[in-house]
């Protein structure tokens, strides 16, 4: 299976696809019809494209049996979901992800052992702590750097 760090784009379509297929871990484009028909209401075509786009990406690999194709993935589900966070929080100000982590943990409703991990990942970061995170936005798309009006001396990188 591949383990490539940055996954392709794909759209909410085909990740609805790919939902799927990690679940079932080899699908045909029946199975996969079957299984989204009430949920999307796709016609037999639109699977089949959704699919065809998938390989094309060299996000699935096919082969044939017999008269029909089997789907398997190449990557794993929280390669997807990993670089989709990562792309959430390449949008936001450094300063700021903090504020939204939290705001994700208030939204969500977690078990007991959900926060116990939570709470263990937040005892080690807490070691690592800084004591206040850089703004690495450029001026003028976000509102630290109006603030900042060369007082601080510009952080490397
Ligand atoms: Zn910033």
């Amino acid at each position: 299976m591949n383990i490539k760090a940055v996954p392709p784009h794909i759209t909410d379509a085909e990740w609805e696809v790919m939902r799927v297929v990690w679940a079932n871990k080899h699908v045909t484009s029946k199975e996969v019809i079957l299984i989204l028909e009430s949920k999307m209401n796709w016609k037999q075509t639109t699977v089949k494209t959704l699919l065809g786009r998938l390989v094309e990406k060299g996000v699935l690999d096919t082969e044939q049996d017999g008269r029909k194709y089997i789907y398997k993935t190449k990557f794993e589900e929280m390669v997807f979901i990993k670089d989709y966070a990562n792309n959430l929080f390449q949008r936001i100000c450094k300063k700021d992800i903090g504020h939204v982590i939290e705001d994700i943990i208030k939204e969500q409703t977690l078990s007991f052992n959900d926060i116990k991990k939570i709470e263990e990942t937040l005892m080690n970061k807490k070691e690592l702590a800084i004591s206040e995170v850089d703004c690495q936005c450029i001026s003028g798309q976000c509102e630290c750097s109006l603030h900042q009006h060369g007082e601080k001396p510009k952080s490397a990188g």
